[in-house]
């Protein structure tokens, strides 16, 4: 079994809705990132929103192994989930923490991010109170600048700098960095090295009076196409699941795709001229043909909108999907001569023998990105994992 075959595993046939993770993979792309970057730049792996569906757990375990030593989640939950599985790594929560939220990232000893004095007030608080009651460890504090993206974090540095003295002061709180998030490292190189100088001079001025904060910045794209980007740790995603930032051949970076959607023909029926598919009867056929039934839908993250111009691998063919995505299944067309039976595997992201139907495909059919195609995948969908084709 080698990386790009398609793994045709029996017993994995009869899931109706199956994300196979190569965890290999996923340890190479870091591997690959970590070169890039230098040994002098840390790798921080974004796990948010399950591990862009690929499981948090998992592919947290699998950068790390690939040489990640932070790891970054949106939630407080998010970062709970990994404290328990007990991972090698420095977590950090990049999103807002609503009051009810923070305990929960602070017993997961996650570092986490403020930019104004009430957000402090509040930390500083629970400081005290854990200070109270335990030998608790400071809480690690990174102030957010905002150079562009316009949501979180403030774009004033003035106002940022004295956050950074009342963080710097506040027993119980240690300023541990600062960071900002690029808007469009993926699409306006000028654009996002403005929003860099804008970062880094309000980095000089925290340095000088703090010295030793840690600054970052770079996404997967700023991360691999803007080296001056780099600066103390790169917060990679999209890239560790090895798909691209930029919507295009991810192979054509080096980076290898993690993940195969799969399902299998669980109905194979004959339709005459003029015979419909669906709710709302919206496929009606116009010569006889087939119709293979795969027992995935909506409710697994196959989006509605995948009707308007979705395609499966069966049969190591593309087939439309045809008539509208249900919420449990979906209805293929595959032809008057299908050359698939009752029980074939079906690939909705994945590679069969030749065909590849890439994460990036599948998002430019549907109008979107490859981050909420594999995002969008449910909790239904068995995540199974595997090092090349090999149990993990
Ligand atoms: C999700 C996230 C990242 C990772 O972005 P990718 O484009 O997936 O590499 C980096 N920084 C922040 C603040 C994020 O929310």
């Amino acid at each position: 079994m080698t990386g790009g075959t398609p793994v045709v595993d029996p017993a994995d046939m009869a899931l109706r809705a199956l994300a196979r993770v190569n965890l290999a993979a996923i340890e190479r792309n870091c591997a690959l990132i970590r070169r890039e970057i230098g040994a002098d730049v840390a790798l921080c792996a974004a796990v948010k929103a399950n591990g862009y569906g690929h499981g948090a757990v998992q592919s947290a375990r699998a950068a790390v192994a690939g040489g990640a030593t932070w790891l970054a989640v949106a939630t407080g939950g998010e970062a709970a989930e990994l404290r328990a599985a007990r991972l090698d790594a420095r977590l950090i929560v990049l999103g807002a923490l609503a009051p009810e939220e923070l305990d929960e990232a602070l017993d997961a000893d996650a570092d986490v991010v403020a930019w104004n004095e009430r957000f402090v007030e509040q930390l500083a608080t629970a400081a005290g109170a854990r200070a109270a009651a335990t030998a608790a460890p400071p809480i690690r504090v990174h102030l957010k600048l905002d150079v562009g993206m316009g949501r979180l974090g403030t774009r004033d540095a003035d106002e940022l700098l004295r956050v950074a003295d009342r963080v710097a002061a506040a027993p119980g709180l240690e300023l541990a960095g600062a960071m900002t998030h690029f808007p469009c490292a993926d699409e306006d190189v000028a654009l996002t090295r403005g929003q860099l100088a804008a970062f880094t001079a309000f980095g000089e001025r925290l340095r000088a009076a703090h010295p030793g904060v840690l600054l970052h910045a770079a996404n997967s794209a700023a991360a691999l196409a803007l080296p001056e980007s780099r600066l103390d740790l790169v917060r990679c995603g999209i890239a560790v699941y090895g798909l691209s930032p930029w919507e295009d051949d991810a192979t054509a970076h080096g980076l290898e795709p993690a993940l195969e959607l799969r399902s299998w023909v669980a109905a194979l029926k004959p339709l005459a001229a003029g015979e419909t598919v669906g709710y709302g009867a919206r496929f009606r056929a116009q010569a006889p043909t087939w119709i293979a039934t795969l027992p995935i839908g909506y409710g697994d993250g196959v989006r509605r909108g995948w009707e308007r111009d979705g395609v499966a691998l069966l049969g190591g063919r593309r087939r439309p999907l045809v008539g509208r995505v249900s919420m449990d299944n979906v209805t293929v067309d595959v032809g008057p001569e299908p050359g698939v039976a009752l029980g074939d595997p079906a690939i909705l992201i994945g590679a069969a023998g030749e065909e590849r139907l890439t994460a990036e495909e599948v998002a430019r059919r549907l109008g979107t990105i490859n981050y909420e195609v594999v995002t969008a995948l449910s909790a239904r969908v068995v995540r199974a994992y595997h090092r090349d084709g090999a149990p993990a």
